[in-house]
């Protein structure tokens, strides 16, 4: 593999931009658990009996969601999904593991008759669309 020495300017720039996303991670997900509260939909957190453990979820009621970091799970067209520079066949398998682990997620939770609803990080600062899309999703009158 080429380019895979380590560089400490890549893992400074990197750790920033991890800090970054898992912050912006916690602000989506707050928006989220708002968001479902605002519904009146109860959940849990980090949901481990089920497949790939999604961030919110209601067995009772049948849901799961996953609130993704566009950055670490590269959402499709989106600014956020860059590929690092540096070391971009490491970052390029990295991603594309985690893509596979969420689409396999998805179809299983899906097959286990739960509604599965992927909320990216950069839709969640728009609250008023994430409500009226967790509503029609989550079929609520
Ligand atoms: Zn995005």
């Amino acid at each position: 593999m080429r380019g895979t020495s380590l560089c400490t300017q890549t893992d400074n720039i990197t750790s920033a931009r991890m800090a970054r996303i898992r912050q912006a991670g916690t602000h989506a997900e707050l928006a989220v658990r708002a968001a479902l509260r605002c519904l009146g939909l109860s959940y849990r957190l980090n949901v481990r009996s089920l497949p790939g453990s999604p961030d919110l979820a209601n067995k009772r009621r049948g849901f799961a969601v996953f609130v993704q970091g566009c950055f670490w799970h590269q959402h499709t067209a989106c600014a956020r999904a860059t590929i690092p520079k540096r070391n971009t066949e490491f970052w390029t398998a990295k991603f594309e593991v985690n893509r596979k682990r969420d689409a396999r997620a998805i179809r299983e939770l899906r097959q286990a008759g739960y509604r599965v609803i992927v909320v990216w990080e950069c839709q969640a600062p728009r609250s008023a669309a994430l409500l009226v899309r967790l509503r029609r999703l989550l079929w609520i009158a």
